[in-house]
């Protein structure tokens, strides 16, 4: 038994490098050497980005800067804790009711990242007794979530009220596997935006079917929030089903500019988190400065309500002209634009000749999506210009001409 002796022991790490390489999976990271916005630069080009999340521009908005290194001159660069040793500070508390006094919930509880929340927050309140109900193509950190949860799970077709009526409809006539008693919950999650296609859940339907079990409604709103609803409150907010929707999961990643994520939903929900949720107790705090700016994001969110205007007069224009120029934009409703490809080796094909062209877009192919439907996944801004807009546009007529995509 000495063969392996001096084999190196993670030598298949390679081998499956090599094997994602010669499928066109293998995905570099682009580095940029400017602050994010509407314009980046990578490898010394100046490029218009379509790859961020920054819906609303305020990763580098003035005041959010401003909060930022106010917080650090009076309160430091690190919180040097997790919140229930020593890490809470009267900031994260201050955006706890921010946070919920937006939302309009009666509490909130931050996250270190969306992430973090979703797989807090599932495990935390479901065990053996419940059942969770999720949409098929729901975020990476839902089934992360699941996966760490004790409840059975069970999945409806994606955006399918009635495929979740009838499960919903089986869970509560057969009760709990075994045992046939009644399960203690049943939670239906859901993103609200979702994420690859950009398309809206339809939460009026899925809320309906849910109350009709008795089940909760859990919704994932990381592209909603500041996208969506009343000065960005989310796709409960924007169906009008305020109190209807027991928990809500947003991000501070992306349109609010900074980093984390948190709940919303009830005071109850916010205190047994606190006792229990794994990344809450054993991981530390947002640093000062994250939690001020996002803090003042949520204001300024409600302060120039002209950015949330411009986010979508841009989405839309940007969208038509995509369609015009005979580009598949899948299903998609938000910000978030698919301009479907096809095969991986064609997305990475297209994303290189926009890089070319001066427009930073990137390819998204298996397994965050399914293998023939690789894509580029685009998100305008409120920070862009028309000029920049327009650009991007000529750019993607030019590369789907010469790949064959588009008709010349
Ligand atoms: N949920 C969804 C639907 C998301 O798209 C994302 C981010 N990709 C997250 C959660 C995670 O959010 P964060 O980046 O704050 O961890």
């Amino acid at each position: 038994m000495t063969t392996n002796l001096h084999r190196d022991p993670l030598a298949f790490l390679g081998e499956e490098l090599e094997d994602l390489r010669s499928r066109h999976l293998y995905r570099p990271l682009r580095v940029m050497s400017s602050a994010q916005g509407p314009m980046v630069s990578v490898d010394d080009r100046r490029l218009i980005s379509l790859s961020s999340n920054d819906y609303l521009g305020l990763t580098h908005h003035p005041r959010l800067r401003e909060a930022a290194l106010q917080a650090v001159r009076d309160f430091g660069a690190g919180s040097g804790a997790v919140r229930t040793i020593a890490g809470t500070m009267t900031l994260h508390e201050e955006l706890e009711r921010d946070l919920a006094a937006f939302k309009g919930t009666e509490a909130t509880l931050t996250f270190q990242s969306g992430f973090t929340a979703n797989t807090g927050v599932i495990p935390t309140i479901t065990g053996e007794q419940d059942l969770i109900v999720s949409d098929e193509l729901n975020h990476a950190s839902i089934i992360d979530g699941m996966r760490l949860s004790k409840a059975p799970r069970k999945i409806f077709k994606h955006a399918d009220v009635e495929a979740l009526r009838a499960v919903l409809d089986e869970a509560v006539e057969k009760g709990r596997e075994g045992t046939g008693l009644p399960y203690r919950l049943i939670l239906v999650v859901t993103d609200g935006v979702f994420s690859m296609d950009g398309d809206i859940a339809p939460l009026p339907g899925i809320v309906e079917a849910a109350e009709a079990a008795n089940a909760a409604v859990f919704v994932d709103d990381a592209h909603a929030s500041g996208v969506l609803g009343r000065d960005g409150r989310g796709s409960v907010d924007h169906f009008g089903l305020d109190g209807r929707v027991a928990i809500q999961v947003g991000t501070l990643s992306k349109a609010v500019g900074v980093l984390g994520g948190y709940v919303a939903g009830s005071q109850d929900l916010r205190d047994i988190l606190i006792q229990r949720a794994r990344p809450f107790l054993f991981s530390t705090s947002h640093p000062p400065a994250v939690a001020a700016a996002c803090s003042e994001a949520i204001r300024v969110m409600q302060d120039e309500p002209q950015l949330l205007e411009r986010l979508w007069s841009n989405t839309k224009r940007f969208k038509a002209e995509l369609a015009r120029l005979g580009f598949d934009t899948g299903r998609s409703e938000t910000p978030i634009t698919p301009v479907m490809m096809g095969d991986p080796d064609t997305a990475g094909r297209f994303s290189q000749r926009l890089f070319e062209e001066g427009v930073f877009a990137q390819p998204v192919v298996f397994p965050t999506v399914a293998i023939d439907k690789a894509r580029i996944r685009t998100i305008v801004t409120a920070a862009h210009s028309a000029e920049q807009l327009d650009q991007a546009l000529e750019a993607f007529a030019a590369v789907g001409r010469d790949l064959g995509l588009i008709a010349g």
